[in-house]
């Protein structure tokens, strides 16, 4: 029984050296990074150093991967699908409405809406891509930048609007002029009609 137990636990601890020193052998030249596509992509994994020199050398990555988010803002109509999309709520758009077609996005929807606020917190982001999914412009994207590295949390909330306050000022200001315009119009004109009937 002792003999039993005794050899057993030589040949487990002999197992687990010569793990440790096949690795340790194996590990004297630099791993090559295989193509993703490559049929030994996994067996490639074992050869060599187990880290690679990054950021001289790069682990190629499939070209559906989900990273970064980016937003290509002029093709943006601010229809905050992407946000109601979103299972985390990390995406922040404040829209103000334009007084008249602003222009076309690359698709050629029209843009009636400015972008006052289009803020990602990718520190709450899940990678799901739900958002790019239900984009009508397909302006929201997941990009293959997966090594973002900041200092402070607050960095990894990317703002993709590029309106200055005194820009959103003026715009929200315009819209108000016209909506009050509108309504003395409107005023008016029932004023002038009950005018006449009398
Ligand atoms: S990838 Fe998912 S979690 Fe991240 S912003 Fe888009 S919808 Fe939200
Ligand atoms: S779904 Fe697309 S077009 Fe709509 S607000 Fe989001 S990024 Fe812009």
């Amino acid at each position: 029984m002792i003999v039993n137990k005794t050899y057993n636990a030589l040949a487990t601890a002999w197992k687990g050296l010569a793990l440790t020193l096949r690795h340790l052998f194996g590990s004297t030249k630099k791993r090559e990074v295989a193509p993703i596509k490559s049929a030994n992509y996994f067996k490639e994994l074992e050869k060599g150093t187990n880290t690679i020199q990054y950021p001289k050398q790069e682990i190629p990555i499939p070209e559906v991967g989900r990273y970064q988010l980016d937003v290509e803002i002029d093709d943006c109509i601010v229809c905050d699908l992407c946000a109601k999309a979103c299972p985390v709520d990390c995406i922040r758009i404040e829209s103000i409405k334009a007084t008249e077609a602003i222009g076309q996005t690359s698709d050629g929807s029209t843009k009636r809406l400015y972008a006052a606020q289009f803020d990602i917190d990718m520190a709450k982001c899940m990678y799901c891509g739900l958002c790019t999914v239900v984009c009508p412009t397909e302006c929201i994207t997941m990009t293959n930048q997966y090594d973002r590295t900041v200092r402070h949390l607050d960095e990894l909330t990317y703002k993709f609007s590029v309106m200055t306050p005194d820009e959103i000022d003026e715009k929200k200001v315009a819209f108000e002029k016209q909506q009050a315009e509108k309504l003395a119009a409107k005023q008016a004109a029932l004023q002038a009609k009950q005018g006449g009937a009398s």
